[in-house]
This record gives C-alpha cells, sequence and structure tokens, in this order.
C-alpha cells in the first residue's frame, strides 16, 4: 500500500495508522493515550499523541486547524474581529485561562477541500464518486435515486 505520494508506507506508518485505528474506534481521551505513552513508550515503541497527529496529518494531507472558541457553548470562535478580544463578547466568559495565553476551549476543524481532494486520488473512492456520471438517466427503469420523478424535476 502507498500513500497519496505513491511513496510505499514504512513499518513506522502502518504502526502510526493503526494506533491511530485504536485511538478513533475505542474513543481513548488524549490524557489517558498520553498516560499510557508516558508510562509504556519506551517498551511499546509508541510516539506521542502530537507526533501521532502530526504524522497521520502528512500522511493523508489533511491538516487539523485549531481555533480558539468561547468556552460557554461555542458561541463565540475568536478569529479575525475577535482574535484579540479577552472575553467573549455575547457571554463575557474569559477567552484564556489563569495563565493569560491558554484558551479555555478550541474548536478543531478539518478542512472539506483537502478531505475531497484525498477521496479523488484514492482509486477504489475515486470510482465510486463518478458513479453519478456512468449513469443512464433516461433508463426506464428505476433502480436509484437518480431516475426518480422528484430528481428529474431539480435537473
Ligand atoms: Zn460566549
Amino acid at each position: 500500500m502507498c500513500h497519496i505520494d505513491n511513496q510505499p508506507l514504512s513499518d513506522v506508518d502502518y504502526q502510526q495508522i493503526k494506533m491511530f485505528n485504536v485511538l478513533i474506534c475505542s474513543n481513548l481521551s488524549g490524557k489517558t493515550y498520553n498516560l499510557i505513552w508516558a508510562c509504556f513508550s519506551q517498551e511499546l515503541q509508541m510516539n506521542s499523541l502530537y507526533q501521532v497527529h502530526l504524522q497521520i496529518a502528512k500522511l493523508s494531507h489533511v491538516i487539523e486547524h485549531t481555533y480558539d472558541c468561547c468556552v460557554n457553548s461555542s458561541c463565540c470562535c475568536f478569529i479575525a474581529c475577535f482574535a484579540s478580544l479577552n472575553a467573549c463578547p455575547y457571554c463575557k466568559e474569559p477567552h484564556y485561562k489563569s495563565d493569560g495565553w491558554t484558551p479555555l476551549q478550541t474548536f478543531h476543524y478539518l478542512p472539506i477541500g483537502p478531505r475531497l481532494k484525498v477521496l479523488y486520488l484514492n482509486d477504489k473512492f475515486s470510482e465510486l464518486l463518478q458513479y453519478h456520471g456512468t449513469l443512464d438517466l433516461d433508463s426506464a427503469t428505476i433502480d436509484n435515486v437518480f431516475h426518480g420523478d422528484h430528481y428529474h424535476s431539480l435537473l
């Protein structure tokens, strides 16, 4: 198997992918992962959570964006004209912890553009995504949503 740069995956790549899969499938918290890493990193040849995320981002070409946001139900994202505020303009909750620079809450965002690009770079998913383009829309047989009257009324 290769990653999207057509370079073969290394043993370390496979290890990182498997660890990331464990994280995702088990809903393991970052705090728990870091505790396991601190206790067993040498025996299990584990990388830090930060290193795992960095490697997955590198392999997938999908970079996570992190934004400071209001701790109270995320009513404000501290970007653009709100970036320099020390408190939420809506609920007045503070932006930072008592150290004055660590945000109380962050929002993690995976941009859709790179995610779609990666899907089209994968041969299997690229073929699946082209399904609609291969259909005979004038077919007399109705065997999926694209042959229905409602879909045709939208064209
Ligand atoms: Zn707020």
